[in-house]
């Protein structure tokens, strides 16, 4: 598998470690930009706002605002 894409970079999984983890950067409607963290290996997925780590309620309560 090839890993071409620009959006999305590879990173380290805070659950199990594995640099198998991909980050997705997204922008909110209120302009807060944010970072999807999603791990192949644990299935561990995460949201990150200025380095971060914030709570997907937080980012669904700021994507509903408009
Ligand atoms: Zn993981």
């Amino acid at each position: 598998m090839t890993r071409r894409s620009r959006e999305a970079a590879v990173v380290e999984c805070s659950e199990c470690g594995a640099r198998d983890a991909i980050q997705i950067e997204l922008t909110l409607p209120d302009d807060t930009e944010v970072t999807f963290n999603s791990c192949h290996r644990c299935e561990n997925r995460w949201w990150e706002s200025n380095s971060k780590v914030i709570d997907l309620t937080t980012v669904l309560e700021k994507a509903r605002r408009r």
